[in-house]
């Protein structure tokens, strides 16, 4: 394919050379003329593994040169990868002047040039931008319209500095956020024979996917600081702490505990993050992340008395009263919690758990109901209907199928307190409220 990159820094320059070196040709551009000349030079203006070799080995072949001459880059290739700086603006927010002059510029020379072009944002912005701010100013240059007239998408990069090269070529994923199918099929060409999977998504989503990556790699990194710093006061080896934890690839490093869903309880985490934070104090050792764990839960659970106000029903039903579902367990239950916050507040609630319900009749957690939770033992119900019956708005917090199979459909707001796995279908559903969403 032919392809211009814009912006020759860390992103742009390893891009460019890489792809050049799969087969395609491309021209890279900058405003910055001394980063033209040196790639001209056939010399890289990023130091970074392998990167100058690389330069050099694609400007000899002639499979990549660069230029300041914008018109030229467009008119000469089917691509544009946008690989400029988003700085933070001196308060904190994000700087997208470099991206809104570089979209104006090809706007421009789109306007100029005949034939199918995709424009692609490679440079980390937040979701929104591309189709709030980006895409218009390319529609008002061209006269025409994104996806019709020129395709547009965004491909955020994931490469670590410092190992960029073997990062490009060997992604940990390729996320293609596409306006629509014509718009992503491009990046597939261009990225062919590289490994790893292939996520096709809305824009947004691609924008916010590089969020999420960065955001937990700040709050992975707080993590093992603060536990390295409160094992150090304790006077335990904070590496071969973590090794262990690294390796259980089951429970520590997987999807467990990623999803969007509700807040989280029980009787382990709550009272063993309180017992760290409470540790590292009596140690002098100030674990900030740590502890804003707990509050950061609490907000959450907030989010799900918010979402029922917002509703303006009074007559709530409750699905799930445990901690999590499958037990009886209602230790420390964020569930409890946020029915002791709706019935604070007044709203006319109904609960059914069936593992409460039998445990109860069992005899196993009558004590605990009746001495921890008699306000709401009165409210929990015998069955589903006699929840459904009552209620304007169902919260569910639980996976248990009889639940789910006699759920209302369009009948009233629905709020998912856990992520259930056909959640994704209820969401086209009227009166569905996600509460992670
Ligand atoms: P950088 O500052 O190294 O490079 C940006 C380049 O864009 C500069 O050479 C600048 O002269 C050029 N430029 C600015 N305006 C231009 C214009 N109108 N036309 C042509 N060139 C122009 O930035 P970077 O580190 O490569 O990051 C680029 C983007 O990629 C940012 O959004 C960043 O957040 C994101 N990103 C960076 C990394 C990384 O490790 N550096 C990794 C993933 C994503």
């Amino acid at each position: 394919m032919r392809i211009s990159v814009f912006g020759l820094g860390y992103v742009g320059c390893v891009s460019a050379a890489c792809l050049a070196s799969m087969g395609h040709e491309v021209i890279g551009v900058d405003v910055n003329p001394v980063k033209v000349d040196l790639v001209n030079d056939g010399r890289a203006p990023v130091v970074e593994e392998r990167i100058g070799e690389l330069v050099a080995e694609v400007v000899r072949t002639g499979a990549l040169r660069a230029t300041g001459d914008v018109r030229e880059a467009i008119r000469g290739s089917e691509v544009s990868l946008v690989c400029v700086g988003t700085p933070s603006a001196p308060n904190g927010s994000l700087s997208t002047s470099y991206l809104e002059r570089v979209t104006e510029e090809i706007g421009a020379a789109l306007a100029e040039r005949g034939g199918r072009h995709t424009v692609v944002y490679r440079s980390t912005m937040l979701p929104g931008t591309c189709l709030n701010l980006l895409v218009p100013i390319l529609e008002k240059h061209v006269g025409g319209t994104a996806g019709v007239d020129f395709g547009v998408a965004v491909n955020p990069e994931f490469l670590r500095e410092g190992t960029s090269v073997r990062d490009f070529f060997d992604p940990p994923k390729t996320v293609i956020g596409e306006l629509d199918p014509a718009s992503g099929d491009p990046l597939l060409t261009l990225y062919e024979g590289l490994p790893g999977e292939v996520f096709r998504v809305p824009i947004p989503t691609a924008e916010a996917i590089k969020y999420a990556d960065n955001a937990f790699h700040g709050l992975k990194v707080g993590f093992a600081n603060e536990l390295g710093a409160v094992c150090q006061a304790l006077g335990v080896d904070s590496h071969q702490v973590m090794d262990v934890f690294l390796a259980d690839r089951k429970l520590n490093i997987s999807p467990a505990y990623l999803r969007p869903g509700f807040a989280f309880g029980g009787s382990c985490l709550p009272k063993d993050l309180r017992s760290l934070v409470h540790a590292a104090q009596r140690a002098d050792v100030s674990v900030p992340i740590l502890a804003h764990v707990l509050p950061s839960n609490s907000a959450h659970l907030q989010r799900a008395v918010e979402l029922v106000e917002r509703t303006g029903r009074r007559r709530v039903g409750l699905f799930g009263l445990s901690f999590k579902p499958g037990t009886d367990d209602l230790r420390e239950s964020p569930l409890v919690e946020l029915a002791e916050r709706l019935f604070g507040k007044g709203y006319d609630l109904r609960i059914y758990d069936a593992n409460v319900s039998l445990s109860r009749l069992l005899g196993a957690n009558r004590e605990y109901i009746e001495t921890r939770l008699p306000h709401l033992a009165q409210l929990l119900a015998d069955s589903v209907d006699e929840v459904l019956e009552h209620a304007e708005v169902y919260l569910v917090g639980t996976r248990d199928p009889a639940v789910l199979a006699r759920l209302p459909h369009g009948s009233g707001p629905l709020i998912d307190l856990i992520r259930l796995p056909d959640a994704d279908a209820r969401r086209a559903e009227p009166g569905y409220v996600g509460l992670a969403w």
